[in-house]
């Protein structure tokens, strides 16, 4: 293989365009016009990826620096009141870790698990509602990305509103990858960042949010720097200002990275070359004895975990062959099962697929694991 460096098979930061990495070799000044442009476009095109047109003057965005857990806490410790308490929805990590900072953050709390392997159950949830009637607001991850489940968002906040709650929705790994209609699923607060399905580079999170449900939290947040509604005011009335350094190349960077989602054709067709990639995967990767975690029903298009092979299957060793050959992977995140984690989203094609199984394959007949 000839490539210069490997590819990132892993959920984020994942694999990118030359061109999104070109743009970065200018500096931008932060409080400058052209530059505060540039941000008030890319919070219009966020919009405007997940919300049908009629309907996009009900919502509005906000910017965050940091990695995809700053902007989670950033909604988290906003958006909730003193007298609030929320409902978490937890199969896996990042569920739990959002119950970790409602924790930290002394808001109340109130959790309902499922087992990793399986998606939100609908009904638990409703019994959650009616055993606390006191919960305000309900949060829960599209995919979980510790196994790569899809959970039933939809379903989940239709049943929040029946119950007059405000819906978080943790869409960091599938946003820009699998279509999303915010007015219809019934999502109050969206959140992903820079480096995930949008194909940008790591630096900041965004919220999308609904306008009405945005404009309530005032004096709400439990942290200065974290404030989603003072830095969503400062961003809203002062033409795309942050309030702080924001990450100037990193934005540059986005802006091409949503350019070039569009002309690849939008979040429908790039959620039809993940799904590619991934049957591609676990086609070939089935027939090398390598079986899925997840009942494929449950499965999205974005990380797919893989079960050991045998008792002797050795994951240091398999990663290391990989990397050689050009392509990093992820090792697994739950503790059932041993398992490894292989990501189909980034600037990865078929191609890139079928060279990582040759690679695989041929890792398997010199008995490298
Ligand atoms: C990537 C990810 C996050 C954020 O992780 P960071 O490492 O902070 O960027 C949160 N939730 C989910 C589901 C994710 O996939």
């Amino acid at each position: 293989m000839n490539r210069k460096h490997y590819l990132l098979l892993t959920p984020g930061p994942l694999t990118t365009t030359q061109s999104v990495k070109e743009v970065m070799l200018q500096d931008w000044c932060t409080w400058d016009d052209e530059y505060n442009s540039l941000v008030q476009k890319i919070r219009e095109r966020l919009i405007s990826l997940a919300v049908q047109p009629e309907k996009r003057e009900w919502y509005t965005s906000v910017l965050m620096q940091g990695s995809g857990t700053f902007t989670v806490e950033s909604v988290i410790g906003s958006v909730i009141p003193n007298d609030g308490k929320l409902l978490v929805c937890i199969n896996g990590a990042y569920g739990e870790r959002i119950a970790q900072m409602a924790n930290i953050l002394g808001i109340q709390v109130v959790v309902n698990k499922t087992d990793e392997r399986e998606p939100i159950h609908i009904n638990e949830i409703e019994e959650a509602l009616k055993e606390h009637q006191d919960i305000t607001h309900v949060a829960i991850v599209h995919c979980e990305t510790t196994t790569g489940i899809l959970n039933p968002v939809q379903e989940v906040c239709e049943l929040a509103k029946a119950y007059n709650k405000v819906t978080i929705v943790d869409a960091m790994s599938s946003f820009g990858g699998i279509e999303i209609d915010m007015e219809a699923w019934n999502i109050d607060f969206l959140i992903s960042s820079a480096n995930k399905c949008i194909q940008g580079i790591p630096g900041f999170g965004f919220v999308i949010a609904r306008r009405n449900e945005l404009e309530k939290c005032q004096r709400r947040a439990r942290s200065l720097s974290l404030d989603l509604y003072d830095q969503w005011e400062t961003m809203e009335n002062q033409n795309g200002k942050w309030r702080f350094t924001s990450p100037t190349h990193v934005v540059r960077a986005f802006y091409q990275a949503l350019l070039e989602l569009e002309e690849e054709g939008g979040v429908q067709a790039r959620q039809r070359r993940y799904t590619n990639n991934q049957r591609t995967l676990v086609k070939r990767m089935s027939e090398l004895g390598f079986y899925p975690l997840l009942q494929d029903k449950y499965q999205s298009p974005i990380i797919t975990s893989f079960c050991y092979p045998d008792e002797s299957f050795e994951f240091a060793a398999f990663y290391q062959m990989l990397k050689k050959q050009g392509f990093v992977i992820y090792p697994g995140k739950i503790s059932q099962v041993d398992t490894f984690r292989i990501g189909t989203i980034g600037d990865v094609y078929e191609e890139d697929m079928k060279q990582l199984l040759n690679a695989i394959q041929e890792g398997k007949a010199e008995n490298v694991m």
